[in-house]
């Protein structure tokens, strides 16, 4: 349960300090029934992504990869956004939230409205042929493990893959995001994976304030430290700003 006064500081710091850049991870995903993948119990205890999710396992041998994925993309239309990721969309729609930046592959903010999104480690959206680079839109993934592609080639998700470099826009992009902004809200991710770990830093290094909201307190070093599962505490945090800036001088 968040203070009302931790809150309230919260939403302050939002008006008074624009523009507002929301970096997100693996928790707001996992309260819409994502499976997690590096949490106890996830799907990397279960497969070494070593040997099932590496880019060299991929080129090996993509059935490996496609035999424990299969279901889990396939399925993707079963899943809904929260309320955590509804309320990030409405602070876009606003005017109060100039980027988000996601971790998170499964496309939950764009389902949610969100539409200046920056994808770090890609999406489950997209699946494209090592051959011919086609692009194929889930669900509508050929059949086959591996899937192929009409030319015979075989499909790889558009999502980076273990020893696999980020994709350079999105990096850029990111960065460039969080030098600009006056805010960054970080959202359900531990921020110890490179490079969301060092967009705290940077955005701090810029002047600008972090607020957090996690179940715990992550490396992130926030200025303000909101507790709480994602879609609880986001919708009450959107309504204070949205309260605030009523009040704020134009
Ligand atoms: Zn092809």
């Amino acid at each position: 349960m968040v203070a009302e006064s931790t809150l309230g500081e919260a939403a302050a710091a939002i008006v008074a300090r624009p523009p507002l850049v929301a970096l997100t991870g693996a928790g707001i995903s996992a309260e819409s029934g994502i499976p997690t993948f590096r949490s106890p119990g996830g799907l990397w205890e279960k497969f070494d992504p070593a040997v099932y999710a590496s880019i060299e396992a991929f080129r090996r041998d993509p059935a490996k990869y496609w035999s424990i994925r299969g279901e889990f993309i396939r399925n993707l239309d079963a899943y809904r956004p929260n309320p955590g990721h509804l309320a990030l969309a409405e602070l876009e729609a606003a005017g109060l939230l100039r980027h988000l930046i996601t971790q998170n592959i499964d496309g939950l903010h764009q389902k949610a409205g969100s539409r200046s999104v920056t994808e770090l480690h890609g999406n489950l959206r997209e699946i494209f042929c090592l051959a011919c680079r086609r692009r194929y839109l889930a669900p509508r993934i050929p059949p086959g493990t591996p899937p192929r592609c009409d030319c015979g080639g075989v499909l790889k998700p558009n999502t980076v893959l273990f020893g696999e470099a980020l994709p350079p826009a999105a990096l850029e992009r990111a960065l460039r995001e969080a030098a600009g902004c006056g805010c960054l809200l970080v959202v359900g991710t531990s921020a110890l994976v490179q490079p969301a770990a060092s967009l705290p830093s940077i955005a701090r290094e810029h002047g600008a304030w972090v607020i957090e909201v996690n179940l715990e307190r992550s490396a992130a070093a926030a200025e303000l430290f909101l507790e709480g599962p994602a879609g609880v505490v986001l919708p009450q945090l959107a309504a204070r700003v949205l309260a605030e800036r009523e009040k704020a001088p134009r």
